[in-house]
């Protein structure tokens, strides 16, 4: 009987791993184990043994069937793992995804305009860190800690609370201007084309990250009229066509790195003048910030003022493409919706 036992299972545990259905599993089930299946029927001999021989019997029946059992089990599983993680079928007909061309984006294109109508004027391009300090961000600009004017350009401060790293999100270009001044020596004829920071309100014309293009020109008798000449110049070339002429205008204003200080209007370009939604019926558009170099920020930077003149000028990228792009919120911009980028 033991071996009639030895060779059900040897059968059993040959026959399982080959099962390839859920019905050969089944199958089998009921042959070894079932009600009349085969190890049954050897365990209805057992009664007839001698009584000596019928405990070891007993146990090696128990054994065999766990045995098969757990191969039944084993087998279960290995075909469920199967079901779970066919073989990805292969369709050579299906299209392929493609990748959409991608667009240059909207301030991008703003940005490079500008840079180069500069470049034709003389103008070399100049970068400087985004995380600056506050010597050169305020001090070095002619603001003072307890200057009231830093209060609008209070920005994003870098470090935990409580710590003063004196590092901050730089609020404006003229860093950049302070930079290129301490490493060279004039002439200076640089724009700086960089993004900034302040802590604005998000609205449709306002966003903590913006951009701005600040120019700097430095040398021996430089003045007010060449400011005006190459302003003049460039906001012709920035809005103007062939047949028409924009004009600039000069108002009084006051930024504490330059002296005397002056906003900068253009005639609108979408109405010559005349009046429309763009410019609010005005016939003017703001569109840039400045004036005479103090000389103030020339001795920050070691330059003898009582040689050296010089201009700076600002103008906002951002609003540039929205005025030249017809674009009335400046979110559009930072939403990374391909569907509103892909049409500049
Ligand atoms: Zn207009």
């Amino acid at each position: 009987m033991l071996a009639e036992l030895e060779k059900l299972q040897n059968e059993a545990l040959a026959a399982i791993p080959l099962a390839d259905s859920d019905q050969a599993l089944e199958a089998l089930h009921i042959e070894y184990l079932g009600r009349k299946g085969r190890l049954r029927k050897i365990m209805g001999e057992l009664a007839s043994l001698p009584a000596d021989q019928k405990p070891a019997a007993g146990r090696l029946a128990n054994q065999v069937k766990q045995r098969i059992q757990s191969a039944l089990a084993e087998r279960t599983n290995e075909r469920g793992r199967t079901a779970l993680t066919p073989a990805p079928p292969l369709d050579i007909t299906v299209p392929g995804t493609g990748r959409k061309p991608g667009t240059i984006h909207p301030i991008t294109q703003a940005n490079d305009e500008l840079v180069e109508v500069f470049a034709r004027l003389g103008f070399e391009t100049a970068h400087g860190p985004e995380i600056e300090d506050e010597y050169h961000n305020f001090e070095a600009l002619n603001m003072p800690p307890d200057h009231p004017s830093r209060d609008s350009f209070d920005t994003f401060y870098i470090g935990g609370p409580g710590e003063d790293s004196g590092l901050l999100l730089r609020s404006h270009t003229s860093p950049v201007q302070v930079r290129v001044m301490e490493t060279q020596s004039p002439p200076i004829r640089i724009v700086v084309p960089v993004k900034v920071f302040r802590p604005d309100t998000v609205d449709a014309s306002h966003f903590p990250m913006f951009h701005q293009l600040e120019g700097l020109y430095v040398e021996e008798g430089a003045s007010f009229a060449d400011l005006k000449a190459v302003l003049g110049m460039a906001m012709q070339a920035t809005f103007g066509g062939f047949d028409q002429h924009i004009h600039t205008r000069f108002r009084l204003s006051f930024f504490p790195f330059t002296e005397p200080s002056a906003e900068v209007d253009v005639s609108c370009p979408f109405c010559s003048g005349g009046g429309c939604s763009v410019c609010g019926q005005d016939g003017w558009i703001e569109i840039l910030g400045a004036g005479m170099v103090d000389p103030e920020v020339f001795r920050h930077v070691g330059y003898d003022p009582e040689r050296y003149t010089g201009f700076a000028f600002g103008v906002g990228i951002d609003r540039i493409a929205m005025l030249k792009l017809g674009i009335s919120d400046i979110r559009l911009f930072y939403e990374n919706d391909a569907r509103f980028l892909a049409q500049f």
